[in-house]
């Protein structure tokens, strides 16, 4: 029996790749779901060449044109809107659902998977950023699993294959320290979303590269470790290792160290949690040590405050991670259409951090709360900081 995949946001950067490995492993998997939020046109592509049981627009501007663009497929179902993309996830025959979707938005679907008892390929991290204890808790409710897809993620989960017994000392969680890693203080004045989006060694979708860029996206992924692995924030050093060659490691109590090496290829740690435990062929360039000499350094969080911001909020606990996310997704998102400067978007998410309503024991209402709030206050600061530049 082929396994039925849901790929939410399969339109995007880890959607297309990880349909790519379905592609190579046709008698394995099957597409039962696509969805998208704006790109419709290409949805319908998708479509046509996977014919899954249905796909679904989040965004309902797009349903009549993309139903006309399905006329020719009545046998493909078409829905649209946010209520549509929880409903789906919870289709019977679904095994697998992939979250390559960006954001908050994530949250809610991801939930009503887990929900359903559907196995989670987890990609979206801001989904364990916002409400980590909560997605464990309930995972282990139900009885889910949830498999990493970030690369690093994907690189200590491989590392702790057959170390169940094992306790881990310490995360060793590597980063390639981004396209301003050698900027100084006031060459970061001046960067653009045009320079941010030229990332060194991942292609990726514009809003975690722009994380990246900042290193916003490590301390997510502190998070993110901290939450699948259970292990405290200050047993998770980040090293800036330039090359991306090593992906992440696991320090055992031994001293061994653990880790996992190859390409940056985002379709390995697609595929292998789509696989996990076997390991399949995978089209590609193969790692060359004779290349290259591996680098790793200390991050430099005074420069990059992002990083010191996440960590703040992971020591604050409660819902102030759930702040600092909805306060990065609003200055991301102004940093690109340039109506926030690249430092700016550290000191607004600074300020909203003081300013949001803070909450020790959260539940999902409060994260939704959360989310409103803090993104409305983000939003009047960095509009506030521009008409007084
Ligand atoms: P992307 O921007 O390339 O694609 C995002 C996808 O989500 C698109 O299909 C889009 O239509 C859909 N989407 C966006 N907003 C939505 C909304 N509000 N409702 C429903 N659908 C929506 O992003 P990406 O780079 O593929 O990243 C996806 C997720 O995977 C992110 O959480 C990111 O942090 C994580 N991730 C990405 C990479 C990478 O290499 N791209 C690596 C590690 C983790
Ligand atoms: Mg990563």
């Amino acid at each position: 029996m082929k396994k039925q995949v849901c790929i939410l946001g399969s339109t995007g950067s880890i959607g297309t790749q990880a349909l790519d490995v379905i592609r190579q492993h046709a008698d394995l998997f099957e597409v039962y779901c696509l969805t998208a939020n704006d790109r419709y046109e290409e949805l319908a592509a998708q479509a046509h060449a996977f014919r899954p049981a249905a796909i679904v627009i989040a965004n309902e501007a797009h349903y009549q044109p993309l139903q006309q663009l399905m006329s020719d497929m009545p046998e493909v179902k078409v829905y649209a809107g946010k209520d549509a993309l929880d409903q789906i996830v919870e289709a019977d025959p679904i095994d697998i659902v992939l979250t390559a979707m960006v954001g908050f938005a994530g949250l809610s679907p991801t939930i009503h998977a887990i929900r359903a008892r559907k196995k989670i390929a987890l990609a979206n991290k801001e989904t364990l950023v916002v409400a980590g204890e909560l997605i464990c808790q309930l995972a282990l409710q139900y009885h889910v699993d949830i498999l990493p897809v970030d690369s690093e993620h994907c690189a200590i989960f491989q590392s702790l294959v057959g170390e169940d017994q094992n306790e881990i000392d310490k995360i060793l969680l590597t980063c390639s320290g981004g396209p301003f890693r050698l900027c100084s203080h006031e060459q970061l004045e001046r960067v653009t979303a045009a320079d941010a989006l030229k990332h060194p060694t991942w292609e990726m979708g514009a809003k975690i590269t722009i994380d990246s860029a900042t290193l916003m996206n490590k301390g997510f992924e502190v998070m993110e470790a901290k939450w699948l692995f259970g292990v405290p924030a200050d047993r998770i050093q980040v090293l800036i290792h330039p090359q991306s060659i090593v992906h992440s490691a696991v320090q055992f109590m031994d001293g061994s160290v653990k880790a996992q090496l190859g390409v940056p290829d985002m379709r390995l740690p697609i595929q292998y949690a789509l696989t996990f435990p076997k390991r399949l062929h995978l089209d590609g360039d193969r790692l060359d040590l004779f290349r290259q000499p591996l680098e790793f350094l200390e991050p430099d969080m005074s420069k990059f405050k992002c990083l010191s911001l996440a960590y703040d909020a992971i020591n604050r606990g409660g819902n102030m991670p759930c702040i600092l996310n909805a306060a990065n997704e609003v200055v991301n998102a102004g940093f690109r259409r340039g109506d926030c400067s690249f430092l700016g978007m550290a000191d607004v998410i600074e300020q909203t951090m003081a300013q949001a309503t803070f909450d020790a024991n959260p539940d999902y209402e409060v994260y939704i709360q959360t989310d409103a709030e803090a993104r409305r206050i983000a939003a009047e600061l960095m509009n506030g900081r521009q008409t007084t530049r």
